[in-house]
């Protein structure tokens, strides 16, 4: 598989440095190094040329709109059928060799794959924003991209399985490279697998002509240009992958999707997840989600809407059980602290559930046992939104093994871990304080 790669990306013009070594394991290809690397060393230089996007496609001249809900849907779905496309053409295809190297089957994303465990989850808010279901896919297939594939003259006959796959390595293997390629499949780029701490990064000039992709002066700059320039930077534009530390021989190198993914995000968006993760989360995608039916919580979210960021952050100052990094979201981090933004929330609704107390939010942080009954409520919210959440921790642990070892069980168990944490550490806070109820 690596040599019919390699081969390809030699007869493509991409420049792959002779220290990187691929290897094969179930999972597919990964990167290794084979000698020493230096921090900044470029390791792969690809034409923007071989990329495999809706601008070089087989398909480019033909007038393609998908309708989708989103921006982000609508140029997934479509680089799923340039990739789908250029599957069914086989040997016609001029990105046969580097279509050989992707994996057979579809990636295992969340979405494929629906689970009970996901419910109430952080997996089933990002399914949500970010993936399409398995639903709309099959009927856009059948009524968008079936359509346009019909007189096409193809090899390999396109089937709704073969549009999931190509939807799958779209969402989990293509880049934004820029703004007139948009979304595209980076050979060699896509090879290297994730971690949260990465040794190479991708490098590409995102500003080009959005009519022909140049990176300097082309034919449709509003100042006339020298006609020597135009065409010769066209096809030297690259994308590169380059090395973010140095990096040992013998070390898998790992490129990093994008920051700070939690587990709930990577199975959504890859089809896998970590052992450890520093990123996971336990989030509230809107204010509502937190306490659903309670009767109070319009003045407790006009309160919350009222205070500015600075004043969260003062308010938090010194609060070690306070995650005040990002003060935007609300959410458990992985250490079981609560967002700012989350523990704003709570103080709210505590104040206006209290009519006698002051309005000064800042009390409220040298009196944390208020939040304790809350917190409680939001505690029970989150379990009862979950599947089996009347279960405790070792009553989950002892179910079947096919179904604990399943990545969306994995991250509902997390999550009640942290939400237990966290409401262990708050809920006791009443009893030190002095508070009542
Ligand atoms: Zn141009």
């Amino acid at each position: 598989m690596s040599g019919e790669l390699l081969a390809w990306l030699r007869t493509a013009g991409v420049k792959v440095d002779d220290r990187l070594a691929l290897r094969s394991d179930e999972t597919g290809l990964t990167v290794f190094a084979s000698h020493a690397i230096a921090l900044h060393d470029i390791l792969v230089t690809i034409p923007k040329s071989c990329v495999l996007s809706r601008r070089t496609s087989s398909l480019s001249s033909t007038p393609v709109k998908l309708e989708q809900s989103s921006e982000s849907h609508q140029a997934a779905v479509t680089l799923a059928l340039h990739l789908l496309h250029e599957q069914c053409m086989a040997e016609q295809s001029r990105f046969h060799g580097y279509l050989q190297s992707m994996p057979k089957d579809a990636v295992p994303l969340a979405t494929f794959e629906p689970n009970e465990w996901s419910q109430g989850t952080d997996v089933e808010h990002h399914l949500h924003e970010r993936s399409l279901s398995l639903e709309q896919l099959d009927t856009l297939f059948r009524d968008q991209i079936l359509p346009i594939l019909r007189d096409a003259s193809l090899t390999i006959r396109p089937t709704c399985k073969l549009f999931r796959r190509a939807y799958s390595l779209v969402a989990s293997r293509a880049f934004h490279i820029d703004q007139y390629h948009g979304l595209a499949m980076v050979p060699m780029a896509d090879v290297f697998n994730h971690s949260a701490e990465s040794q190479v990064v991708m490098q590409s000039d995102h500003i080009v002509c959005l009519q022909c992709g140049a990176l300097f002066e082309c034919e449709h700059d509003e100042l006339p240009t020298d006609p020597d320039v135009i065409s010769q930077d066209h096809a030297t534009d690259t994308v590169d992958m380059i090395a973010t530390s140095p990096i040992a021989a013998g070390q898998e190198i790992f490129n990093s999707y994008a920051p700070r993914l939690s587990n709930a995000q990577l199975y959504v968006g890859y089809g896998f997840t970590l052992d450890i993760n520093p990123h996971d989360r336990v989030t509230w995608p809107t204010p509502r989600n937190l306490l659903p039916d309670e009767a109070s919580s319009s003045r407790a979210l006009a309160l919350w809407r009222s205070v500015q960021t600075a004043e969260i952050q003062s308010a938090v100052a010194g609060l070690d059980l306070v995650h005040d990094e990002d003060t935007s979201a609300l959410f458990l981090d992985s250490d079981a602290r609560m967002s700012a933004s989350l523990w704003l929330l709570l103080a709210c609704h505590a104040q206006t559930a209290d009519q006698t107390s002051s309005q000064d939010l800042s009390l409220l942080s040298r009196e944390p046992g208020r939040l304790a009954s809350i917190c409680d409520k939001v505690y029970q919210a989150r379990l009862a939104s979950m599947h089996n959440g009347g279960l405790s921790v070792e009553q989950l642990l002892a179910l079947p093994e096919a179904q604990i070892t399943h990545h969306a069980f994995q991250i509902a168990l997390n999550e009640r871990l942290l939400l237990q944490a966290w409401h262990a550490e708050w809920g006791t806070q009443r009893h030190t304080d002095g508070c009542t109820e």
